[in-house]
């Protein structure tokens, strides 16, 4: 029934993730908490994009390129990974990053380490890397190579298939534990983690609300990238099932604090919070921001069920020592 049975995948994952009950978090936060540890997704240092990165490397072979092209930050985990996995398929990674160049740190350092060609767009602005990718691609290709491009953050609807389908491992272990979750909550950047689970979660009329804490862009932005790039999912063979209530796209807004790539306070104090209860590690940018937002609703009282934590990784940006700068 599923199209998305005919998509071509690499193997990166080994295995589910776990799914680990928190009780010491539970217990000061006051609400229900699980981890899913997709930090722990066994490729670099792991990650939510390593489940995109299973279908979109996976195309880019079915369709014969020889390189890959994609950008961001210096600090992109998306672009680190997909250069990691690149490699490790045969195809040469190029990497845009906006800015300028400077002493690698963190993910930057790792993109280094993996092989990628890294060049600077000279712009501050995050944009300027996609004309950036359209012009290294046309160049590539009339060098004669076979450039497979992709956008900043992997968010495609192929791409977002990675956590369509990750709604049925987590059927499974909610099964196993007898778990009812209210929610599944993560930090949303480009869109394609929540697409991804919120059209897998309409497909199996899952009874968890996905919610998704903006770190990058306004909430309306996102909202609107979040239900194309589910409808797009969806008709790649995730039909949303009879019956269920299409309002769910749900963003919480007011946590990106200085700004995107920055840390936040509230997000630091979170992180101190989960590391010292946990033993998890959140990054600054994203997870950091995502559990500041869980906790806080669970201090004003609107979390009832319990809530399932998508820990997202970048542990890199914990090493990058650029201070802020973007
Ligand atoms: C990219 C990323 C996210 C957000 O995923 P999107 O699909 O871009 O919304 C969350 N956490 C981490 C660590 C990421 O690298």
């Amino acid at each position: 029934m599923m199209a998305a049975n005919a998509l071509r995948r690499v193997e990166l994952i080994d295995g589910p993730t776990p799914l680990q009950r928190v009780p010491q978090l539970s217990n000061r936060i006051g609400v229900d908490i699980w981890l899913k540890r997709d930090d722990l997704t066994g490729t670099g240092l792991g990650g939510n994009k390593i489940r995109a990165l299973e279908f979109l490397i996976g195309d880019a072979l079915a369709r014969d390129a020889d390189c890959l092209i994609t950008g961001g930050g210096p600090q992109s985990n998306w672009a680190m990974l997909a250069a990691l996995v690149a490699r490790r398929y045969g195809l040469d990674p190029y990497l845009v990053y906006y800015g300028l160049p400077r002493r690698p740190s963190g993910n930057h350092a790792l993109a280094e380490l993996a092989g990628a060609d890294i060049r600077f767009t000279g712009n501050f602005e995050r944009a300027s890397v996609d004309s950036a990718l359209e012009v290294l691609t046309a160049q590539l290709r009339a060098e004669g190579r076979r450039p497979y491009n992709l956008p900043r953050g992997g968010a495609t609807a192929l791409g977002a298939v990675g956590y369509a389908k990750a709604n049925s491992e987590l059927a499974d272990q909610f099964r196993e534990r007898d778990l009812t979750p209210q929610f599944v909550w993560l930090a949303t950047g480009s869109c394609g983690t929540q697409a991804g689970l919120l059209a897998g979660a309409r497909c199996l009329a899952a009874t968890y609300g996905v919610v998704g804490v903006t770190v990058s862009r306004p909430a309306a932005e996102c909202a609107h990238r979040v239900a194309v790039l589910t409808d797009e999912v969806t008709q790649l063979g995730f039909p949303a099932s009879h019956g269920k209530d299409l309002d769910d796209v749900v963003i919480i807004d007011g946590y990106i604090g200085p700004g995107y790539g920055r840390a936040s306070e509230a997000g630091e104090q979170a992180t101190r919070i989960v590391a010292q209860t946990t033993g998890v590690f959140l990054d600054p940018v994203f997870g950091a921001k995502a559990m500041a937002a869980l906790i806080d609703a669970a201090r004003r009282g609107s979390i009832d069920g319990p809530v399932v934590f998508l820990v997202t990784g970048g542990a890199p940006t914990l090493f990058d020592t650029s201070e802020g700068q973007i």
